[in-house]
């Protein structure tokens, strides 16, 4: 019947062996946080940041960004919200931060790596942000994106921790984090893998290029291989790794990344509904084997379409 095909989420993400998987939302505004609330996310996954201060010619103040950042963490109380610092740069350059004169934006000074120049943007940030959480009652979990080596994973550990940011973690999207991810860990209390930036730079392929999108999907197997090896390196120390680029709304292949040990999942809110059923029809032991079908695959499509396959489900998702 039509009633039965308007899914919801009712904020309870887990296999269907009750494998908890959160379920989280991507949002860059109030506005989103709140409509991200109402379809039920656990938390937030992702808050970019950027949103904030686009369109700006200067820095925004250390009161403008408290009032923009408790917008968000008031509409989860009691909850996880997941806040990147500045991701500026490349497909999101800011006036007052970015050099638009470089050659390979994407390779270039961004996101992280313009404290290399303009530390105290972070600083203020931060500020910021402790302010927000104070006056508010979510959980911030903060993360820095681009981060490359693990002298700069415990620089921002350190330095978040110093503002009285108790979780300090780091993105994965950054084909060396992975790669390093054990040592990574030493200093971040969790990670969250941008699959976007990641398949970019796996592939070597410009995610704003459509004629690429074959080489630009995380179900290439090299992209998925490298996913593995970050939850490998994370799981001795018992540290939490979700996934918020696109990948984590394609609901087939959420199972694969919770087969491969991703803990929480974050995405557009109106992909909530989709990935919580394909979730719950699964258990925990058959994600596990059909991460193994879509590493073991030697292309995208064979991985899609062989785990795909594996997941009737799909066909009444349509
Ligand atoms: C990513 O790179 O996957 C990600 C989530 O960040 P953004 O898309 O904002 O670069
Ligand atoms: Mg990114």
């Amino acid at each position: 019947e039509l009633a039965s095909r308007v899914r919801v989420f009712n904020g309870d993400g887990a296999t269907k062996d009750g494998h908890e998987v959160q379920l989280l939302a991507n949002v860059g505004d109030g506005a989103a946080a709140r409509s991200a609330a109402e379809a039920n996310a656990m938390g937030v996954g992702l808050f970019r940041t950027e949103f904030c201060f686009l369109d700006q010619p200067e820095e925004p103040s250390v009161d403008d960004q408290v009032e923009a950042y408790k917008a968000v963490l008031a509409a989860f109380p009691g909850k996880k919200v997941v806040v990147r610092t500045l991701d500026a740069g490349a497909d999101k350059p800011l006036p007052f931060l970015t050099d638009a004169t470089e050659a390979n934006p994407a390779l270039g000074v961004r996101a992280y790596r313009t404290t290399r120049r303009d530390p105290e943007v972070l600083d203020h940030q931060l500020e910021a942000l402790a302010k927000a959480e104070a006056e508010t009652n979510a959980k911030v979990w903060v993360m820095a994106p681009m981060i490359s080596t693990a002298e700069e994973a415990k620089a921002f550990t350190e330095k978040a921790r110093s503002y009285g940011l108790q979780t300090a973690g780091m993105m994965i999207e950054v084909p060396s984090a992975a790669i390093m991810a054990d040592k990574m860990f030493e200093y971040a209390d969790f990670a969250s893998i941008g699959t976007n930036d990641l398949t970019q730079y796996v592939m070597a392929a410009d995610r704003l290029l459509s004629s690429l999108a074959d080489l630009s999907t995380a179900w290439q197997p090299a992209v998925l291989r490298l996913i593995k090896e970050a939850c490998d390196g994370a799981a001795p120390h018992g540290r939490p790794v979700g996934v918020c680029g696109e990948a984590a709304a394609d609901p087939a292949l959420a199972t694969v990344l919770v087969g491969l040990g991703v803990a929480s999942l974050s995405m557009t809110a109106r992909a909530l509904p989709d990935v919580d059923a394909v979730l719950k029809s699964v258990d925990l032991a058959e994600c596990q084997r059909l991460a193994g079908i879509a590493t073991s695959s030697a292309t995208a499509e064979e991985a899609r379409q062989a785990v795909r396959a594996e997941l009737p489900i799909l066909e009444e998702l349509g």
